[in-house]
């Protein structure tokens, strides 16, 4: 076996026990750069990898070298250098020079000089501040499990060293598990360094809206010149390009524009690259070229250091005990997870009461995983709100339109929608023969009211609960 052989009999062990965002980002530019008797030199392209390897993978390394070697091989190192052998296909866009040291952002930067295209109209400045950054998405507040380590990482890597160490970083993952915190974590913290950095934080609606309002009243010049003398843009959220061919066009030239002058480019996406529907190819190229992240779900001891950490920004106390069980119920995502937490705040001041197992549990039944709540039918239903109002069921579905009668009615209608997915048609046939179009006027309006209405969220809290107890 050849020392190529050997790394790739290793790395074949370990593709099989890591995620594939993981494999490839710390094993991509891997190699064995020297062997002896009893010891292995690996190669690494950076600081970053190689502390990273020590920290995470070494006993899993060498473990597999020591199989693969019977055993003659018992000391592991890692130095910093380029791959000797034949290089790989490297992307078009490469840089055609040398790479030119990546900026010093200790001095502020000239802008409006890198780039080589003239513009017609004056160059704009762009104060970071305006670009919706919240100062409360920080990497102080955010909580660090296995799940993230890796998203978080990079992301702290590349608010060190932007336009450096990993270019783009891609971060992807589902809903509510930080990807919109780690953006603005990263210019937050690039900010506080050094407040002349000019940083762009968009979502990609907000991209897509500025291109098309540029377009339409014939600004494209001055959108170009926005997006393309950035320091660092964060796009959150690009999985909304798909479809938008113009879009994803100008996103290719202003990505180009920005990487080739050593321009950091973060972006957040709920699937990897190569799984965006309609995203062409070369964009997938360009995102899978740098750093892929991905976020997963908290485990269980993330979400109670979550809670924890909440709960004391809140100043609120909250029992261990009690904790944990929120920590269990609540399982999907960090969002929800707050969610859950101010939800028993709220419902413990109204009542003026300090929050036991008994007054939290029936609470937390909405966040329970659809798979263990109890199914409930639409007769159910329908009786539990009839109780819960003091109604005859024969009144609920009946024709009067006495608000007594039809509040409630269109609370069942919002119900079924919305606990059982049932669709309007069958609402409306479930509720005496109505039209799908009554349906869905009743889930617009009771939403539009939930958002203000207290009592109406606590009627409807109070409803669920009687209604999956039964
Ligand atoms: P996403 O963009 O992935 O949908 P967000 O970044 O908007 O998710 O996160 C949802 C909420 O959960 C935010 O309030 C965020 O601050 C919080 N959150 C997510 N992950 C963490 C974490 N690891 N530590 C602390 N708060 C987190
Ligand atoms: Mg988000």
């Amino acid at each position: 076996m050849n020392t190529n052989e050997l790394w790739q009999a290793v790395l074949g062990e370990l593709e099989l026990t890591l995620s594939k965002a993981n494999f490839t980002t710390w094993f991509k530019h891997t190699f064995i750069s020297h062997v002896d008797e009893n010891s292995v030199v690996i190669g690494v392209p950076n600081m970053f990898t190689k502390a990273w390897l020590e920290k995470k993978y070494s006993k899993e390394i060498l473990r597999s070298l020591q199989e693969l070697s019977n055993n003659s091989i018992k000391q592991l190192t890692y130095r910093v250098e380029a791959r000797p052998a034949a290089p790989q296909a490297v992307p078009v866009f490469e840089k055609e020079k040398a790479p030119e040291p990546a900026p010093s952002y200790a001095q502020p930067t000239h802008y409006g000089q890198t780039h080589t295209h003239t513009h017609a109209a004056p160059v704009k400045e762009i104060r970071t501040g305006e670009f919706s950054l919240n100062g409360k998405y920080c990497f102080g507040t955010f909580i660090v499990g296995k799940q993230n380590e890796l998203a978080h990482a990079a992301s702290q890597a590349v608010s060190t060293q932007p336009g450096g160490v990993y270019n783009p970083l891609f971060i992807y993952g589902g809903v509510g598990l930080g990807k919109t915190h780690l953006l603005q974590a990263i210019g937050n913290e690039l900010m506080r360094k050094n407040p002349n950095t000019k940083i762009l934080y968009v979502t990609c609606e907000r991209f897509t809206n500025d291109f098309i309002g540029a377009l339409r009243s014939n600004r494209i010049n001055e959108f170009k010149n926005r997006y393309r003398t950035v320091d660092v843009l964060l796009v959150d959220d690009i999985q909304f390009i798909t479809g938008k061919e113009g879009t994803q066009e100008e996103f290719f030239h202003t990505f180009n524009q920005l990487y080739q002058n050593n321009k950091q480019i973060v972006i957040s996406s709920d699937r990897p690259p190569k799984a965006i529907p309609a995203l062409e190819d070369r964009l997938v190229s360009r995102f899978e070229c740098g750093m892929l992240a991905d976020v997963g779900s908290p485990d269980f001891e993330t979400r109670c250091a979550i809670l924890d950490t909440k709960c004391r920004e809140k100043q609120y106390q909250m029992e261990r005990e009690i904790m944990h069980h929120v920590a269990t119920v609540v399982q999907t995502n960090v969002r929800e997870l707050e969610g859950a937490l101010n939800k028993i705040i709220a419902f413990h001041q109204f009542k003026n009461a300090r929050p036991t197992l008994d007054t939290v549990k029936p609470i937390l039944t909405s966040f329970q995983p659809a798979s263990i709540r109890k199914s409930v039918t639409p007769k159910q239903l329908i009786q539990t709100v009839a109780v819960y109002f003091d109604i005859q069921i024969e009144d609920l579905l009946g024709k009067s339109r006495q608000k007594r009668l039809a509040f409630p009615r269109q609370i069942v209608m919002y119900l079924m929608r919305e606990e059982m997915k049932s669709s309007y048609p069958s609402i409306g046939t479930e509720l005496g023969g109505r039209d799908h179009t009554t349906a869905m006027h009743a889930y617009d309006k009771i939403s539009n009211c939930l958002l203000e209405d207290e009592k109406l969220q606590h009627d409807l809290e109070l409803i669920k609960q009687k209604m999956y107890a039964m």
